[in-house]
């Protein structure tokens, strides 16, 4: 096993989709969700050649895509794809549901049947960039797999934490991390999500509720106040098959550093420790940022390092696979900050120096 530096996954394919703009409570806003956010965790990955390996991912196979979620969401993608204007951003419109009612994802009109937000349009780019995202995060996961590496790390943009089964929102399409959860299941390994993106992972959460052999941990805003809304409170444990691996922990605004890294402590370490996962797939979000504009915590870039060393002390090959973070002015060094922090962490719990 090489740990001396993170292999890293990116395609400049992921860079084609450009969401103009969403809707935010009736206003219409720029779209957060921009290639800078990727242009900048290069340039910081690339600034230090020494740690961190940028390479291109193996495409995904479809049918592992279609493993996990509903084949008509690549439908609807691949209707974007075919029927959409070059340049046009499409918010679906109609948002019928109900008995007797069918959608067709061939139909692009459809597509509200297969989206739960108003912020998250589709392109003639977003099932291309959704796929080589998606195939970031596998191929990541099979390093990881495959013993070469402790740490590997995937630049999935557009994020996927928020894409359920069989719909897409939150800016993600694709369930980027739990797809890497599922490669790494796959031979019978037991697989820990440790979602630590500002907003609740609902997408991971539903996709493995029922599942024993995933446990799902999401550590966000109370979504009393906050993105999702609907989903990320403490009294979702997990499906009857599943019970008690379903874990989220909804901190309150403004939550610091001190206040995370107790709540790491309290809720999150123990539930590892007693699950014992063969792997981690870290859901590594940076927007509880003191600056980002999309969060209302207030972590550090110091902060960033240091959960991201207690969560690679815990001693387990992390595969992470990046969601939110959008202050794009610090995005790279608060992403260099949590891996680097992983891989000291790491290092230090197999008794190999670091921090
Ligand atoms: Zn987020």
């Amino acid at each position: 096993m090489s740990d001396d530096y993170i292999p890293c996954f990116f395609h400049s394919d992921q860079l084609t989709f450009k969401p103009r703009y969403e809707w935010a409570f009736g206003e219409r806003i720029d779209h957060p969700e921009t290639t800078a956010r990727a242009e900048g965790i290069l340039t910081a990955l690339e600034k230090d050649g020494s740690r961190y390996d940028v390479r291109r991912p193996e495409p995904l196979p479809e049918a592992t895509i279609t493993a996990l979620h509903d084949q008509r969401l690549l439908t609807l993608y691949k209707a974007a794809k075919n029927d959409l204007r070059r340049g046009h951003t499409f918010y679906p419109t109609v948002f019928m549901h109900g008995e007797g009612i069918e959608s067709d994802p061939s139909n692009i009109a459809h597509a509200g049947s297969f989206c739960f937000d108003s912020g998250t349009p589709l392109s003639r780019e977003t099932w291309n960039a959704s796929f080589w995202s998606a195939s970031c995060a596998v191929s990541a996961a099979d390093q990881i797999m495959r013993g070469e590496h402790p740490i590997a790390y995937a630049l999935s943009r557009p994020p996927g934490h928020h894409a359920t089964r069989s719909s897409f929102g939150g800016y993600c399409y694709l369930a980027n991390a739990a797809l890497a959860a599922q490669h790494l299941a796959a031979e019978g390994a037991r697989v820990a999500i440790v979602d630590i993106d500002v907003h609740h992972g609902n997408g991971s959460q539903s996709i493995f509720w029922n599942d024993p052999q995933v446990l799902t941990i999401s550590i966000h805003g109370d979504p009393t106040h906050f993105f999702p809304y609907l989903t990320g409170f403490i009294n979702e444990t997990g499906g009857p098959a599943a019970s008690n691996c379903n874990v989220n922990v909804p901190l309150e605004e403004k939550t610091d550093g001190q206040a995370y890294e107790r709540a790491l402590d309290r809720h999150v370490f123990p539930r590892l420790e007693a699950f014992d996962p063969d792997f981690i797939v870290l859901a590594a979000g940076v927007d509880t940022y003191e600056r980002d504009p999309m969060g209302d915590f207030t972590l550090t870039t110091e902060d960033l390092h240091r959960v991201g060393e207690r969560i690679g002390n815990f001693g387990r090959p992390v595969t992470a696979v990046q969601e939110g973070g959008y202050y794009t002015a610090h995005i790279g060094r608060n992403v260099a900050a949590v891996l680097s922090g992983l891989h000291e962490g790491y290092l230090h719990a197999k008794g190999r120096g670091g921090g």
